[in-house]
């Protein structure tokens, strides 16, 4: 082969190759683009929607939604994407003052449910009972079918697999916690109504019900109270919000701490399923 020819198939290889990556960046910018606020709404999305979807999730693992503030980075994610799942109720303040500017289309995933937030007296946290979680999942999977009817089969499938995987799993683990003759706990933000209503929890009182707000000394004996009377084994701390005030209170009670996660770590609690197995494994241990 002449000098010139390899050159020449040298260019047309080079030539292929940009062909290629270009195809391949067409179809990155013809996936989906959607933003969750909360993690456990990013595994949904992820389950249901595959390669078929770009997620990307704002109060990031490590972080509550109660007191998270949008950063530039979010603002400029934000511009780019077509829908965001937000779980409303009062959960993602830090919205609220940007949705008028942004052009993409704002879904409430528990729109089905608002009558039960009413009957909670407006708690927000939802997803922590597996049964509302499929729900919230299912508004996510017509979303996307509205946005992308071609692949309408696809998301209907995935959400099937996803929604049975987990009412599955749900189901076995509620039966691991139905024996536990002393089921009270202490929660520390006012997260697992939902959660403790379909596990069989009972929960006596939240250390900070609001996260915003730190309880008050009045507040805190009352909770030594309902240790000392109902015989509570363990009171629950979060990750996500970083308030020392349960010190003072196994200091006066002895009482375990342990932590529950409303949310996930992104390391060992990746997805739902994680998140309810953690959850309840620990509640398990402590009662046991
Ligand atoms: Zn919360």
């Amino acid at each position: 082969m002449s000098l010139r020819k390899v050159f020449i198939l040298i260019l047309v290889v080079l030539f292929l190759g940009t062909l290629f990556t270009g195809c391949r960046s067409k179809t990155e910018s013809s996936k989906l683009k959607v933003a969750v606020t909360i993690y456990p709404f990013y595994d949904a999305v992820k389950s249901i929607g595959g390669d078929l979807v770009d997620v990307f999730v704002i109060v990031l693992p490590g972080s509550s939604p109660h007191t998270y503030v949008l950063t530039p980075q979010d603002l400029q994610n934000l511009e780019n994407v077509s829908v965001i799942f937000e779980n409303n109720f009062g959960l993602e303040e830090f919205l609220k003052s940007v949705i008028s500017s942004l052009t993409a289309r704002v879904v409430n995933v528990s729109e089905p449910l608002k009558n039960v937030v009413e009957l909670h007296n407006g708690n927000p946290h939802l997803w922590l009972n597996p049964e509302y979680f499929v729900i919230q999942s299912e508004v996510i999977k017509n979303t996307l079918v509205e946005l992308d009817p071609i692949h309408k089969d696809v998301y209907e499938k995935n959400y099937e697999n996803y929604k049975k995987a987990i009412l599955n799993k749900a189901a076995e683990l509620r039966q691991k916690l139905v024996n536990l003759p002393n089921r009270n706990v202490i929660t520390f933000h006012d997260a697992f109504p939902y959660f403790a209503e379909y596990f069989g929890i009972n929960i006596l009182a939240s250390i900070e019900p609001d996260p915003n707000k730190l309880p008050t000394p009045k507040q805190i004996i009352e909770i030594e109270n309902l240790i000392k009377k109902y015989n509570v084994k363990v009171v629950f701390k979060e990750p996500q919000l970083s308030s020392d005030i349960y010190k003072s209170i196994v200091e006066d009670t002895h009482v375990k701490v342990l932590s529950l996660d409303p949310l996930g770590d992104g390391v060992k609690i990746k997805t739902y399923t994680d998140l309810i197995e953690y959850n309840v494994n620990t509640i398990y241990d402590a009662l046991k």
